[in-house]
């Protein structure tokens, strides 16, 4: 059957392909230990799942505006002010099916064939497929191991030509965890600032899993605001990823053109989740801030184990729930007659003789490296850790 071009500009996502080969081997009934998950492994709070339930109940069953309830709207530019000290108008916030959705909207809405975006690597997989989809040139520019793989404002400028036309990062990061300082948001805005043609768009995601102290948002200078494309969702901070909320605050002539184009494709996100988001953006955030507690102190325990293990090298993230040690030191090594050549080998290894999944750096733009999640229980952790560590010796 002869399928069309478009299908072949886009990769299977390799988080995705990690977890169904795991499962694969489980449903041949081996014992795998996923810690390739980009998940929370918490239920969503319970007055959150009360909120959609009474939804169910009260009729909010229908169609509802594209961008999504005018109350959900209210709701996010309440969050905005409240956690990030922004403040957008109901208009300029679209809602959508998660913060990948939005991104993609996004892009669509923002990007034309050939048109330059600069992703800093490592990067999170989605966002080199989507602009690679819609005919985007994707640029890179490396985040350093010595920089905790962040980028600088030289390196931001050196990229720039003429047909940049946006530049998309997260902070916290997924994979490295990383997160950008005030300082050197300030230092990236000052080269922004030189270059008026280029937009932003700040992946804010994991907001809240943040070890920190405090969430710093490009968003807050107002000399760029008219060109920052915030995302953000339900779907970690307040383990809601099946839930399907994420939302973008942009300028509007941007949210505009995004609700036209959502309108043609998927509608809104669901009314009951939607009735059940304008609860959570309006609640307090003692939920999540006890599962950060639980994933800081799984963090803390991933990263001492993680240290004992010989030749691998890992930073200590200061976000998300990833670990992203560099494992360059097993390349070139052997497992009987096979050799491991790269991070996408040693994670087949990990996952075929190990029996724990992780995902290769390769899919996030950093070969030196593996992504391991620590969104699972410490027993998990340490059993994953331990096959790991056992694993790892026997390369020769
Ligand atoms: N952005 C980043 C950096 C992510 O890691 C993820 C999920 O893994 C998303 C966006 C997508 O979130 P959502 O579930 O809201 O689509």
């Amino acid at each position: 059957m002869e399928l069309a071009e478009r299908v072949d500009r886009i990769a299977e996502s390799q988080t995705l392909k990690m977890s169904r080969l795991g499962n694969e081997l489980k449903a041949k009934g081996l014992d795998v230990i996923s810690l390739s998950l980009g998940e929370p492994d918490f239920d969503t709070p319970k007055s959150i799942r009360e909120a959609a339930k009474k939804a169910i109940d009260e009729g909010y069953t229908h169609y509802t505006p594209v961008p999504g309830y005018k109350e959900l709207r209210e709701a996010i530019c309440h969050k905005l002010k409240r956690d990030n000290g922004l403040d957008y108008a109901p208009d300029q916030i679209v809602a959508s099916t998660g913060a990948k959705h939005s991104l993609i909207n996004t892009i669509m809405t923002v990007v034309n064939p050939g048109d330059e975006v600069i992703v800093p690597t490592p990067y999170w997989v989605t966002y080199t497929a989507q602009v690679e989809f819609v005919k985007g040139k994707v640029v890179n520019v490396q985040g350093k191991a010595e920089n905790d793989y962040k980028i600088t404002a030289a390196q931001l400028e050196e990229a720039i030509t003429p047909k940049t036309k946006l530049f998309m990062f997260s902070s916290p990061c997924n994979p490295s965890g990383s997160v950008y300082t005030k300082e050197e948001l300030e230092s990236l805005k000052a080269v922004f600032e030189k270059y008026p043609q280029v937009l932003i768009i700040s992946d804010e995601i994991y907001e809240y899993i943040n070890y920190t102290g405090k969430h710093e948002s490009i968003a807050q200078f107002d000399s760029l605001k008219d060109r920052i494309i915030l995302v953000n969702g339900l779907s970690k901070g307040y383990a809601m990823t099946g839930w399907r909320l994420g939302f973008v605050a942009a300028p509007l002539p941007i949210a505009k053109a995004m609700t036209k184009i959502q309108g043609q494709f998927t509608s809104a996100t669901c009314s009951i989740t939607q009735r059940a988001g304008i609860y959570a953006f309006n609640a307090d955030l003692d939920d999540t801030k006890e599962m950060v507690k639980e994933f800081r102190k799984r963090r803390d325990h991933i990263l001492e184990v993680a240290r004992e293990i010989p030749g691998i090298k890992v930073h200590e993230p200061q976000g998300a729930f990833y670990i992203f040690p560099d494992v360059s030191a097993y390349f070139g090594k052997f497992f009987a007659d096979d050799i491991i050549n790269n991070a996408d080998d040693l994670c087949m290894y990990l996952l075929q003789k190990g029996l724990v999944a992780t995902v290769t750096g390769n899919a996030f733009g950093e070969p030196n490296c593996i992504r391991i999640s620590y969104a699972t229980s410490i027993a998990k952790i340490d059993e994953g850790m331990s096959r790991i560590k056992e694993a790892l010796a026997k390369l020769k």
